[in-house]
């Protein structure tokens, strides 16, 4: 009899471990799974319409195996690179800026203009869906944070003080792209 208690005993213990592993894991597992994963709709140039595609997410670790660390600072920290070295301030060949994490089409070099700030700078993205913008209060000034609106990778900084017709100034990061060239 007494060892049936103890064994019961130990069974409701291990019922409790069980439940509360359970209950503390499944919070986590919602919380990534509403904010972060799911289906975006996304502008795609290579099939010249929307497509519906997943949301990328990956650990940090993750992130850091796929890119240089300047990418990854850039579009994983909300850093900044230096202006005037990224590889497309100055490019001016025709094609599809890339996010560098994800592949999300951003803009289009038909929209890029000379800034002058040594950063890649557009009038407008190559669809509202693709990227997503942020109110950014950092470096006591405010911003508006863009970014890709599949990995919610950082790009950079959107101002209104850009040319027509739109007025505004996509101001990205060339570590936080990748240039495709189209024909
Ligand atoms: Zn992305």
């Amino acid at each position: 009899m007494r060892i049936f208690v103890n064994l019961m005993f130990i069974m409701l213990f291990a019922t409790v471990i069980a439940c509360t592993g359970k209950t503390t894991q499944a919070p986590g597992t919602a919380a990534s799974g509403s904010a972060q994963s799911g289906k975006v709709k996304l502008y795609s140039a290579t099939t010249k319409g929307y497509i519906m595609s997943d949301k990328v997410v990956k650990s940090p670790g993750e992130w850091r195996t796929l890119l240089t660390p300047e990418q990854y600072h850039v579009s994983r920290e909300q850093g900044t690179e230096q202006a005037f070295t990224g590889d497309t301030w100055n490019n001016h060949e025709v094609g599809i800026y890339q996010c560098v994490c994800c592949g999300n089409d951003l803009y289009r070099s038909e929209h890029k203009y000379e800034s002058g700030t040594g950063w890649p700078s557009f009038w407008q993205p190559i669809a509202p869906e693709n990227i997503t913008t942020r109110a950014d209060n950092s470096l006591f000034s405010r911003r508006t944070e863009v970014l890709c609106s599949r990995c919610d990778a950082h790009l950079g900084h959107v101002f209104d003080d850009g040319p027509k017709p739109t007025g505004l100034r996509y101001c990205m990061n060339s570590a936080a792209m990748k240039f495709v060239k189209t024909p």
